[in-house]
């Protein structure tokens, strides 16, 4: 079932666009199947969660970190994650430089956006992000590769297009940065939607999973 899923949502995607497996709260079993169906990207969101299951599971697994991530947690993060898609804070960059710099590594990261409607849901606005990559030269351990944002949970499509459309316009007018190429939207129920603002990766969940 997970292979299946995993082929007809591949069969959906224009090429040039990385689908990332959201994996969090599903066993080993089933990261293992969709492993055996070719997957190679995957998504976590809880520190300890990433820590448990990435050392258990082949060596050429990409792994992303898509949660809302605490700077005294990074301990549990970085020794396996290729890219963090959840930049909410400077804070948190400076946490990661400092691991990093003490560590010997580079990290690739992605700048969380807030485009959602919800009052909770993190994330920087356009003005923070700017300002952000106008200094990026302070954080020479950290690749800024672009941005991540999560459209509003909501039926109305056109709230969904008005989100994707603003996450598009601020990643275009940053995009002349070196590195900055990467624009990750759509999750299962949006993702369709998402693919008409020419994202590079989607993040799936209960669509690879669930159904
Ligand atoms: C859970 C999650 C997803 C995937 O959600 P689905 O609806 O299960 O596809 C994508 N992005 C983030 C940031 C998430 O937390």
């Amino acid at each position: 079932m997970i292979q299946e899923n995993i082929s007809r949502i591949l069969g959906t995607l224009p090429a040039g666009v990385k689908l990332v497996a959201v994996s969090k709260y599903r066993p080993l079993e089933e990261l293992q199947q969709a492993y055996e169906a070719g997957q190679r990207v995957f998504a976590e969101n809880r520190p300890l969660e990433l820590a448990s299951k990435a050392p258990a599971l082949p060596g050429d697994i990409q792994w992303h970190f898509i949660g809302h991530l605490q700077t005294n947690k990074l301990r549990y993060v970085m020794p396996y994650v290729y890219m963090i898609q959840s930049i909410d804070s400077e804070h948190l960059l400076d946490a990661i430089e400092r691991w990093c710099a003490a560590n010997g590594r580079t990290v690739r990261v992605l700048l969380e956006m807030h485009i959602g409607q919800e009052e909770t849901k993190q994330g920087l606005d356009e003005e923070a992000i700017h300002d952000i990559l106008s200094r990026s030269s302070t954080w020479p351990h950290i690749i800024i590769s672009g941005l991540m944002g999560m459209a509003s949970h909501t039926d109305s499509e056109e709230r969904i297009r008005a989100d994707f459309s603003r996450i598009r316009r601020c990643f275009d007018s940053c995009r002349n940065l070196s590195n900055f190429t990467e624009l990750s939207i759509g999750m299962s129920d949006d993702y369709e939607i998402a693919l008409d603002y020419s994202p590079t990766m989607v993040r799936i969940g209960s669509k690879i999973f669930l159904r």
